[in-house]
């Protein structure tokens, strides 16, 4: 028989037992937590690796390889709101599609937040020194003359048509100048200098509709074609006004219907990958007309805001190149039509370029001039030649090679640019 002691001591034991039994429950559920808490901090690493560092160069899998038809993980509303959110996204963020043996796959390339577009002209004003010295310095120097005599007036138009502002828009700038001169009676270079650059903006056209219809006032994206001779920088532009479209919050899918120039779709890529947006591509001397659609359909699918579609512009014979782009022009317009198509032009080749623009506005209906290379070129009259030329306004002009380089025209900005404030 256990006595009152014996009784005591077990209840004692068994009260050690609890809380023996209690501390090992509780040890046991710290480890799990702990373990589950790894997990899932290490989920969280896999999912957020840390950015690559600027410096590091971007050689690394392709983001997700647009596939037409294919169930896109990345929607371009995602990569939009990713730029937006997280400002350098992480390389997954960019390609979720991308292989997940992080060792041997590198990651995807950085996504660059793009210069916001106001006010790039004002910006890469200096880069039209050329033309400023030329034009802009040529003209004042000549109507600050003692006497605006018949041959100074000669010499003023003789600037002017070097500058390729074109014979009839010289002639009557020169007229409406003489006039308001003559009117004015006296004239200071302040006086002089305001004159000049009224009538520039007016030869110029300050209420042309400038800007780039990216819209296509439905739910399906705005498409925008780009033509234009190979060489003139026409896949160049297309990926910067990606990033001008980028920087304005648009999401964008590109169409590499350049199939005739080998490297123009791995450019085009390259451009769109730097800020996040897709490249629809095929095989090289591929058929444009089907990329073009195929880019447009993915652009719907994706719910991008904008489809850009480079194409290859090739003037062997006007046939040649009516029936290539005029068969990608109705392919795409299958989905709906073009909002806009942009010819894009080289400043620096004079009259050629006004040729190459007849020929192209006969193929198809320009709404658009883009004037690139003007930063190398003393040549900025070509602004009001080829306007003039087309009936089209200059929307967008090139001041250099620099990803950033590309500029919504603003005549008076333009203007400003080349005389002086
Ligand atoms: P594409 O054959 O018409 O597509 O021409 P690319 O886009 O390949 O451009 C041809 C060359 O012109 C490239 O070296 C570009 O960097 C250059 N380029 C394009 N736009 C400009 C510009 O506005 N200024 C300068 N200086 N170079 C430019």
């Amino acid at each position: 028989m256990r006595g009152p002691g014996a009784g005591r001591r077990f209840a004692h034991t068994e009260a050690v037992m609890d809380i023996l039994i209690l501390a090992v429950v509780l040890i046991a559920l710290v480890a799990v937590g702990a373990v589950s808490g790894l997990v899932v901090s290490s989920r969280k690493k896999k999912q957020l690796p840390p950015p690559a560092p600027p410096s590091t160069p971007t050689i690394t899998a392709p983001p997700a390889e647009p596939q037409v038809g294919e169930d896109a993980a990345t929607t371009a509303e995602e990569q939009r709101r990713t730029i937006e959110e997280v400002g350098l996204p992480e390389a997954e963020a960019a390609a979720p599609e991308a292989p997940v043996a992080e060792a041997e796959a590198p990651a995807a390339p950085a996504i660059e937040v793009p210069e916001p577009t106001a006010g790039r002209l004002v910006r890469l004003r200096a880069r039209l020194a050329r033309s400023q010295n030329s034009l802009g310095k040529g003209l004042l120097t000549l109507l600050s003359r003692e006497h605006l005599d018949e041959d100074t007036w000669e010499e003023i138009e003789e600037t002017l048509l070097v500058a390729d502002v074109g014979v009839v828009p010289t002639q009557e700038l020169v007229d409406r100048l003489r006039e308001r001169v003559r009117v004015l009676g006296t004239r200071t270079p302040a006086e002089l200098r305001t004159l000049l650059k009224e009538e520039l903006v007016a030869l110029v056209g300050a209420d042309l509709d400038r800007s780039v219809k990216t819209e296509s006032g439905a739910d399906t994206p705005g498409v925008v074609m780009v033509v234009g001779v190979n060489g003139v920088g026409k896949t160049t532009t297309t990926g910067k006004l990606a990033r001008v479209l980028v920087a304005d919050g648009r999401s964008v899918v590109l169409g590499a219907a350049d199939t005739f120039r080998a490297a123009a779709a791995d450019q085009l890529q390259t451009w769109g990958e730097r800020v996040g947006a897709r490249t629809v591509r095929g095989p090289e001397g591929g058929d444009p007309a089907s990329i073009a659609f195929d880019a447009v359909k993915e652009g719907i699918a994706e719910g991008a805001d904008v489809v850009l579609i480079d194409t290859a512009g090739r003037l062997h014979t006007k046939t040649g190149l009516m029936d290539e782009l005029g068969k990608v022009k109705r392919v795409v317009e299958k989905h709906g039509p073009l909002d806009e198509v942009l010819l894009v032009l080289d400043a620096t080749t004079g009259q050629n370029g006004l040729t190459q623009a007849r020929v192209f506005a006969e193929v198809v209906d320009i709404t658009g001039i883009v004037l690139t290379k003007l930063d190398g070129t003393a040549k900025g009259g070509i602004v009001v030649a080829v306007q003039r030329e087309l009936g089209v306004p200059v929307k967008l002009i090139g001041l250099g090679e620099g990803p950033d380089d590309l500029a919504p025209f603003e005549p008076q900005a333009f203007v400003d640019a080349l005389i002086g404030d």
